[in-house]
């Protein structure tokens, strides 16, 4: 990597701030100054400092969220404010994507991170991640609910979903339940309990495979993983 990307990708400014640290020998490749920005290290073997600082090369970032009810799940959008725009600049350099979708008004857990290998291993259909939700319906949910989610469910369009398990916390007028799954179509919890004519009016994801909702973290807050959640995860 060249010397001023290693720089400025690992906070020590911009492009520019770090190219006339480097002209003005204040940064040193193996202890040695090196006064060309475009001078390639070896980000594994090579060390660099500025000023004495050692230079850590971060290459990957990996954040849960609480995300919050009213932002989107995306990178970027015209109009409404997505879980990116959450982030600092500092995190926002890594270039990090939310891995997978909650709808607009879902709130919980979202992991955050620029690492595609791991991105896509979670997504994969044929891994088949549990995902748990608490919600809470509109209605009492029944055993017979739970023996149908048992069994899947054919959606509005045909599509039989593989089994849930749903467990029920509280059943009356409104109930509070927990569903795991281990598919991701479009809406998919929503459109389960109106295969079952039931209506969601809150929705939360509270863990993906092994990674569970810091509760402590308020909606919106983030924090990165620990070492042990990003192996456990992976
Ligand atoms: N299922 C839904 O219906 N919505 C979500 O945001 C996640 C799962």
């Amino acid at each position: 990597m060249r010397l001023d990307k290693l720089l400025a990708n690992n906070g020590f400014g911009t492009r520019k701030d770090v190219k006339q640290l480097i002209r003005k020998g204040n940064v040193r490749v193996n202890g040695a100054p090196e006064k060309d920005p475009g001078a390639h290290v070896d980000t594994d073997a090579d060390s660099v400092d500025v000023l004495g600082e050692p230079v850590i090369h971060q290459e990957f970032i990996y954040l849960m969220m609480n995300k919050p009810p009213g932002v989107l799940s995306a990178t970027e959008d015209k109009w409404d404010q997505t879980v990116i725009d959450l982030l600092s600049e500092n995190e926002q350099r890594f270039n990090p994507f939310p891995v997978g979708r909650l709808d607009k008004d879902t709130e919980g857990l979202l992991l955050i991170t620029n690492d595609g290998k791991l991105a896509h291993e979670l997504l994969s259909p044929k891994k088949d991640i549990p995902k748990t939700y608490y919600a809470k319906i509109e209605g009492r949910v029944t055993e017979a609910d739970t023996a149908a989610f048992s069994e899947g469910v054919t959606l509005e369009d045909g599509f039989h979903t593989k089994p849930g398990i749903l467990k029920i916390l509280h059943s009356d007028e409104e109930s509070e339940i927990e569903l795991t799954i281990t598919e991701g179509k479009f809406h998919q919890v929503k459109r389960m309990f109106e295969a079952v004519d039931k209506r969601v009016l809150f929705l939360k994801r509270l863990s993906m495979g092994t990674l569970k909702l810091d509760e402590t973290l308020a909606p919106g807050h983030f924090r990165e993983l620990t070492e042990q959640e990003v192996i456990d995860v992976d």
